[in-house]
């Protein structure tokens, strides 16, 4: 068993620690504030391999692995948790374009997500009335001649209104899982429009937009994967995808301890730190231990993607647990603050607002439960 991470996955990890800290962090609570996409950082994130860290380098990627890409994400996430979700499903695009696009597909696309030239990619699932069940989506695309007629409508899209291209989900056959197809859209195709920001709750520096398909014309070569096999293409991404949920809910909460042990030894009560307390130690230790049993689930489940081994089940575990422990430690970490805690004085307010989302999008805890007892019961 080997515990200690490749001088390469230290260097990826390491830059990205660096970056966070040097270009995110100083402006973390301003871009919260302001609502403010960071587009500027983005590209810059890209021009340290960030938008592709499990890409092949042919495609302009790093190629440095699914272990490296959750510490890298970790690292951005606990300077701001809005630029982590934007670099997590860019990332999730690229490589599920990678895997599944033609080489049509993946020369056209794939170095412009990597290279920064496209702000964002973006992944066009759920539907208003699909969000867990995206098999009941209303979305349809029909064959016209040699390309596709799509009409519809998508929800909650993670950077909708940004990417340079987008994965979405439309009904091209029967009902259920069993018709659905996945294609490339690309901005300012006619037809295609992406809707208002969500006035979100957190991951404020993140835009969450509606799409718009009024009879909008893809061309053939838009269709990603076989015809009616794109669930099982939406599946496998969220698969990985639920890997950088799980990375950016620790690396927020990482943030969360680091910066409460710090006021917990500053401030004063009854005379002394409240570090001095039991009640105070005992909280940090609770968080601390968790925080690290989710972040060995999470290795474990990276792992075994590097290896090209099934992490379906593994993924879904370290989601569930990171994602509800991090929200545990987070609120851990409010309490200990005490009144300071309540306003944004200290940043720990966005955190708790951040990592609220983390047990709900790329599948609910509830859905990540469905997930391992169908494997546990199988
Ligand atoms: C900020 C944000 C960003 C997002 N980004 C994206 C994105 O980029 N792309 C995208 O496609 N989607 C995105 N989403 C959508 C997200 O994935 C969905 O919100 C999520 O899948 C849940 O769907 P829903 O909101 O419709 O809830 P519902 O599916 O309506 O669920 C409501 C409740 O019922 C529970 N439930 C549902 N089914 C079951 C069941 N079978 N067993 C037990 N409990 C169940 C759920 O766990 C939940 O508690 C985003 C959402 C948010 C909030």
């Amino acid at each position: 068993m080997q515990f200690e991470p490749t001088p390469e996955q230290l260097l990826v990890r390491d830059m990205a620690r660096d970056f966070a800290r040097r270009e995110i962090l100083p402006v973390a609570a301003a871009l919260d504030r302001d609502g403010r996409f960071p587009a500027e950082i983005l590209a810059r994130l890209a021009g340290i391999g960030m938008m592709g860290v499990n890409i092949r380098e042919e495609y302009g990627g790093a190629q440095a692995g699914p272990v490296a890409y959750v510490m890298a994400l970790a690292e951005i996430a606990s300077a701001c948790a809005s630029t982590a979700v934007t670099m997590s499903v860019t990332n999730m695009v690229a490589e599920v374009i990678q895997q599944f696009g033609t080489e049509e597909q993946r020369r056209r696309h794939i170095p412009r997500i990597t290279s920064g030239e496209y702000a964002a990619g973006a992944f066009g699932l759920s539907e208003p009335g699909a969000g867990s069940d995206p098999g009941s989506m209303t979305t349809t695309a029909r064959r016209d001649g040699d390309g596709w007629i799509l009409n519809g409508q998508k929800a909650w899209i993670t950077s909708g209104d940004r990417a340079g291209v987008i994965v979405v989900w439309a009904r091209t056959g029967g009902p259920g899982t069993g018709g659905l197809s996945a294609f490339l859209v690309e901005p300012g195709t006619p037809g295609f429009e992406a809707g208002r920001h969500e006035d979100k709750m957190g991951l404020r520096a993140s835009t969450t937009v509606s799409l718009h398909f009024d009879n909008c014309r893809l061309p053939a070569g838009a269709l990603l994967g076989e015809e009616n096999r794109g669930f099982r293409i939406a599946m496998m991404a969220l698969d990985g995808g639920r890997l950088g949920i799980s990375a950016q809910a620790l690396g927020i909460a990482r943030a969360a301890i680091e910066e409460t042990t710090a006021y917990a030894k500053e401030r004063r009560q009854f005379g002394r730190p409240i570090a001095d307390f039991q009640a105070i130690q005992w909280m940090l230790a609770d968080c601390v231990a968790e925080w690290d049993a989710a972040w060995l689930l999470l290795l474990r489940a990276a792992w075994l993607k590097e290896q090209g081994r099934p992490f379906s089940r593994e993924a879904s575990m370290a989601k569930v647990y990171a994602t509800e422990r991090a929200n545990a430690i987070c609120a851990r970490c409010f309490q200990i603050h005490g009144g300071y805690g309540y306003v944004k004085e200290y940043p720990i307010e966005r955190h708790l607002r951040d990592v609220r989302v983390t047990t709900i999008y790329e599948g609910t805890s509830e859905v990540q439960r469905v997930v391992i007892s169908r494997a546990v019961l199988k």
